[in-house]
């Protein structure tokens, strides 16, 4: 058994470099929607689906015609043509959208013939492109499949290297069992009573962001010069192409930025929680994903935001726990934990009320902390469900 880790790290090509890795990128996008329109073209008048490997074969035949294709490092394009095949996979009746330049930039290679490879602790070989400068490459041991480059909308570019490596070493075994449940104030709540707060820097990066959306949206309008009426809707039409507004640029990179900070803020954040809450239990009971975010009206931003770090921490929590021999335990999203007493089990609707903090129960009036006592519920509902399945 092995597993794949993955490294990012940001490079920093010079200018032959990024031209090239630009050049590499538009072709990619190129690929991927001549062939989704072919694609969906074919459903639409067959009702049948292309496959990958009609689509490089059809590749190599196009490269005939477009010679400058024929300069690109074909596994980029074949892995862009790997994604689309994944897309169709996913939703079969509903093609994926078409790329566009700045939106996602990123293409893959594969690493054949080591052409892909660490030259020192500063630089790397990547096909093309030749040798690159980097910083934060990690030592990790294992083969190298790919690496992934990416050009984000601050401007910085990033390579990812996708690892073969060995199993990691399994944490020791603690007895302990713990409940989780997600905070609506706070990030989480554990039944042993911890609450862990939301990080506190993520509301101060929240407000500056607010503000610098703001400014952008004002310097958008301040280029509108008038409305059309189109289909009964009002379209803007502009003075100026985007493009050519240099300060709506400047404030379109500044707000990236911010959301660049406020992703490794929650990133760090939910690595570190995740790994210790592993390490420390051997098992973690917690409600399906997605139960109380669907539930939420309000869409605000600090809401999507604590969705996203929600889910990306699930995500976390499950690939840790296979790698170091632990066990999640799921409990119905309809279960409604935050309603039961967890010492006598009575359920109480009064609850549904998300106002209420602090509850007296009325059959064993026992006070409760809602969140701590949902957290319990969450561990004696999953606990109970897998002894059902065993026995
Ligand atoms: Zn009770």
């Amino acid at each position: 058994m092995s597993r794949m880790l993955g490294n990012r790290f940001r490079i920093y090509p010079n200018t032959f470099q990024i031209s090239a890795a630009l050049q590499i990128l538009g072709s990619c996008r190129y690929v991927y929607n001549l062939y989704l329109n072919a694609w969906s073209t074919c459903i639409k008048y067959t009702g049948k689906s292309l496959s990958y490997l009609e689509c490089c074969r059809s590749m190599s035949d196009l490269m005939k015609v477009l010679p400058w294709l024929r300069n690109i490092e074909v596994s980029a394009l074949q892995s862009s043509l790997r994604s689309l095949e994944r897309a169709f996979r996913f939703a079969p009746n509903h093609p994926p959208a078409y790329h566009k330049r700045g939106h996602n930039d990123s293409y893959t290679c594969k690493n054949t013939n080591f052409c892909i490879r660490k030259l020192d602790k500063n630089h790397i070989l990547l096909p093309q492109l030749g040798k690159v400068r980097v910083r934060g490459l990690r030592d990790v041991k294992g083969k190298i499949l790919s690496a992934a480059v990416t050009y984000e909308s601050t401007g910085k570019w990033f390579c990812s290297f996708l690892y073969q490596a060995d199993d990691a070493v399994r944490f020791f075994k603690t007895g302990k069992t713990v409940g989780i449940d997600l905070g609506i104030h706070d990030f989480l709540i554990l039944s042993d009573g911890t609450k862990i707060p939301n990080p506190r820097i993520l509301s101060t990066l929240e407000k500056k962001l607010r503000k610098a959306q703001r400014s952008l949206s004002r310097k958008r309008s301040a280029n509108i010069s008038h409305f059309i009426t189109v289909n009964a809707s009002q379209v803007p039409v502009f003075k100026r192409p985007f493009r050519e507004c240099r300060n709506y640029q400047k404030q379109k990179r500044r707000v990236a930025r911010i959301y660049e900070k406020i992703r490794n803020c929650r990133r760090d954040f939910e690595h570190k929680l995740s790994i210790e809450l592993i390490k420390s239990h051997d098992v973690l009971c917690m409600e399906d994903l997605n139960v109380k975010s669907m539930l939420g009206k309000d869409r605000n931003l600090s809401k999507q935001i604590s969705d996203v770090s929600w889910s990306e921490f699930n995500g976390m929590l499950e690939y840790k726990a296979k790698w170091y021999g632990r066990r999640i335990l799921r409990v119905s999203r309809y279960y409604p934990s935050s309603q039961i007493c967890h010492v006598c089990g009575r359920q109480n609707p009064a609850l549904k009320d998300l106002t209420i903090r602090e509850w007296e129960c009325p059959v064993c009036h026992t006070i409760h902390d809602r969140d701590i006592n949902a957290a319990m519920c969450i561990k004696k509902e999953a606990l109970r469900r897998n002894t059902m399945l065993l026995s």
